[in-house]
């Protein structure tokens, strides 16, 4: 009874020396950088990819930009040209010929969403068909994956041309796409983090905002868009491959026999020269010269025939000032608030308004005695820099801290959830009817200088749900 009744007993000693320069903290895992990308490219189905890799082998094979390509859908409703498989046969066969297709790009990074084919030029139907929400969800967290500063898709709009709804839902899905993952109240489970190594539902990515939203066309005449964005000649040759782009995009689609076998046939057997004919001929060439990628939005500034990586850095704009996008505590400042549920409440109510809901006036929760509580943090870094920090805890005396306190190197991200995790003791029945809620009271600092601190009010009770 006496050690829940006692004030708090400071854990550490308040007054901690500076850290220093001191590299002995344990280090917090970063975002895994074999899936970093600098351009993400949303296409509806197998074989759309060729509408831009005239650009992407320039951007991949001369530039050294890291490409992701996200497919809508698996192409499996339409016919087989090739063999006899149909639907969802085909789906398989489809996704295989579009991975080859990647591959021979030198595009590892590819992934399907979940969408429908669906034959109609009203997008509408398409967004429908395909589940918007759960499309649009994923999406967004393909983006927090790959952290792209640039993304491209099917321009959405209505022109004479082929007009596939399908295509234009790429386009829709990547606007939101873009407008969401940088906002941390958006799919806010796919940002929360701080979890135990089994955590089997929280996602910890990072919010992330691209820099550069452009789109390409689906229309009969692409000249009309010339001087909507910047254009690239698909017919240059690569400095590094001595080739011309359009032959280096040209290859890798041979390998969608089950959509144009004839014409894949006839251009393998047809030589250099004639293929170079065929390709340079207005009628019959697969791209338009020069390519134009149609501007959408920049929240790095610039004009929209820029070159697309003009004023792009590596650094995350999320500082940008997008209109109704939460920050808890002072932007730009290195600062510790809380994570977790407390943090997403706080952000959640301020970006809808709901300013005048009543909360907690120190955050709090009733957890069963004997379990483990943590508290969840969430480190906002200055300027999306690698940064040390020392963190302590003070607990009611009886609990223990067995997580979450002492030094951390953190890794050069925007945020970093941590999680501080406290043994509470078991108590009798008759401790258990006469406890209160104790106070837990985390500090952070860096070099010295104060980052912070978060408390936590928590009562032991009988029961109840794991937090
Ligand atoms: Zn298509």
């Amino acid at each position: 009874m006496k050690r829940l009744l006692a004030a708090i007993v400071p854990v550490f000693a308040l007054l901690m020396p500076p850290l220093a320069h001191a590299q002995n903290g344990k280090s917090v895992h970063g975002a895994d950088e074999r899936f970093k990308a600098d351009i993400l490219v949303v296409v509806a189905h197998p074989d759309d990819e060729a509408a831009v890799t005239p650009y992407l082998v320039r951007a991949m094979y001369d530039l050294h930009k890291r490409v992701v390509i996200i497919y809508g859908t698996h192409g499996e409703s339409g016919g087989n040209s090739y063999a006899k498989e149909r639907a969802g046969a085909l789906a398989d066969i489809r996704e295989i010929e579009a991975r080859d297709a990647c591959a021979r790009l030198g595009i590892k990074n590819v992934w399907f969403l979940d969408g429908k084919d669906t034959a109609s030029q009203n997008v509408l139907n398409s967004l429908a068909n395909w589940g918007h929400g759960q499309n649009l969800e994923r999406l967004v967290q393909l983006l927090r994956l790959t952290r792209p500063e640039i993304v491209i898709a099917s321009m959405p709009g209505m022109f004479i041309g082929e007009n596939h709804g399908d295509h234009q839902t790429t386009g829709v899905l990547a606007t939101e796409a873009f407008d969401l993952a940088g906002n941390p109240t958006a799919f806010p489970e796919q940002i929360a983090g701080a979890s135990p190594q089994r955590e089997v539902y929280l996602h910890n990515l990072g919010a992330w905002q691209p820099s550069k939203l452009y789109f390409y066309p689906d229309s009969n005449d692409d000249k009309q868009f010339a001087g909507t964005g910047p254009a690239y000649s698909v017919l240059e040759i690569s400095p590094s491959q001595k080739k011309p782009y359009w032959r280096l995009a040209l290859d890798p689609a041979m390998t969608h026999m089950t959509q144009y076998p004839d014409d894949i046939d006839r251009i393998l057997k047809l030589s250099d020269a004639q293929i170079e004919k065929m390709m340079k001929d207005p009628d019959q060439g697969w791209w338009t010269e020069p390519e134009t990628l149609i501007f959408g939005k920049s929240v790095v500034g610039g004009k929209p025939t820029d070159d697309v990586f003009a004023n792009v850095t590596e650094h995350n704009p999320l500082g940008a000032d997008l209109g109704g996008r939460p920050v808890l505590g002072e932007p730009g400042q290195a600062r510790l608030v809380m994570g977790g549920p407390w943090g997403f409440y706080q952000a959640f109510l301020q970006a809808h308004g709901l300013t005048n809901l009543p909360e907690a006036k120190v955050p709090e929760i009733g957890i069963k005695a004997g379990t483990q509580v943590y508290v969840p943090l969430m480190i906002h870094h200055a300027a999306g820099e690698a940064m040390q920090i020392k963190t302590q805890v003070e607990a009611p005396s009886g609990w223990k801290v067995s997580g979450g306190q002492g030094e951390f190197v953190l890794p050069a991200e925007d945020t970093t959830e941590l999680r501080v995790q406290i043994d509470t003791p078991t108590l009798s029945a008759d401790e258990l009817k006469k406890a209160e809620a104790q106070l837990i009271l985390v500090r952070a600092e860096a070099n010295g200088k104060s980052l912070g601190e978060v408390r936590l009010r928590v009562l032991l009770r009988p029961g109840g749900l794991p937090q």
